[in-house]
């Protein structure tokens, strides 16, 4: 299985409030270099900003923040830009497990949480498995 789409919330998931984690950046280029539409759903009302100045705003097709939508609320207009992608093509981060479970009932999709920061571990073995076929692909 591979995924096609993948959101993240934003506030202790890609960033501590002061930096991003060491492998925010990583994880986010390697679903770039996959072609995995990347969507931010955030709580944080100035989410594009704080988006902006950690330098990571061109990873992301679409910002959807504030506190008038829950993630479920989110992730369904996400969804609805992308009606040919199933969900179990459609992975969520989120450090807030209330949304976790709200967004896996809601939509069935592939949720993780996020434990002290986004680390390699939270990402699927199918993502890995890619890259390390490519990294095989180029050394032949
Ligand atoms: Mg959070």
């Amino acid at each position: 299985m591979t995924f096609k789409v993948a959101i993240f919330d934003l506030d202790m998931t890609l960033w501590d409030g002061e930096k991003l984690y060491d492998d925010t950046v990583k994880i986010l280029q390697h679903m770039k270099n996959n072609n995995v539409h990347m969507y931010i759903a955030s709580f944080h009302s100035a989410a594009p900003l704080v988006i902006k100045d950690l330098g990571i705003i061109n990873y992301f097709k679409e910002i959807h923040y504030g506190m008038f939508c829950s993630k479920a609320c989110m992730i369904e207009r996400i969804l609805q830009k992308h009606p040919n992608v199933k969900k179990n093509e459609v992975i969520f981060f989120d450090d807030n497990l209330p949304n976790i479970k709200d967004v896996s009932k809601k939509h069935g999709i592939h949720t993780v949480l996020i434990i002290n920061g986004i680390k390699w571990d939270n990402v699927p073995i199918s993502f890995l498995q890619k890259k390390f076929n490519l990294f095989f692909r180029n050394m032949k």
